[in-house]
């Protein structure tokens, strides 16, 4: 059993190596994260936040397998999508900005947006079409877990729906009026 005390809140960023081996040798403390990049970024190596004691490579290089993306801002690192371990201890998490989020960690409510970046999310639904956040996150060359967590406080604020019930990723303007 993992103890809460366990659990990883905010990863330190280590830094970027060339080799995997090298990744291993930063990983001095369970929260601690290396970056391997050989020409590309290859692959992202930490402690698993759930503090179970595993060690996980998450992949970054998509000519080696499915593939995250790695973003890092201010020596602050992030992945997109969430990771998701199907082995071991199946955690589910988010690792935005050097924050780990999701069930059983903080939650991305807790995130701070501000209100100009909502509103240039916003502009971009002003077509009156439908549009999936991510490739809104590529049009303004912006994180998608930024504009995703946007598009969600834009919907409880009644500005933009959820344009399809199947794929939680596209929404569109609200209707004036609509309840
Ligand atoms: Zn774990």
């Amino acid at each position: 059993m993992t103890k809460r005390s366990d659990v990883v809140k905010n990863v330190r960023f280590r830094g970027r190596v060339e080799y995997h081996g090298e990744a291993l040798a930063l990983l001095e403390r369970p929260e601690d994260c290396v970056l391997v990049t050989r020409g590309v970024d290859r692959e992202l190596v930490m402690k698993c936040p759930d503090g179970c004691g595993d060690t996980l490579t998450v992949n970054l290089d998509s000519r080696a397998g499915p593939a995250w993306e790695v973003y890092v801002r201010r020596n602050a690192v992030s992945l997109y999508p969430s990771v998701w371990r199907e082995t071991g201890c199946e955690s589910h998490f988010m690792l935005i900005n050097n924050h780990i989020y999701g069930f059983g960690f903080s939650s991305i409510d807790e995130i701070d947006l501000t209100d100009a970046f909502v509103q240039s999310v916003l502009q971009q639904f002003e077509d009156r079409k439908k549009h999936s956040y991510y490739e809104i996150a590529r049009e303004l060359r912006e994180m998608p877990w930024d504009v995703y967590l946007a598009c969600e406080r834009l919907v409880k604020a009644k500005k933009l729906e959820k344009a399809d019930p199947k794929n939680k990723g596209i929404y569109l303007m609200r209707e004036k009026g609509k309840q």
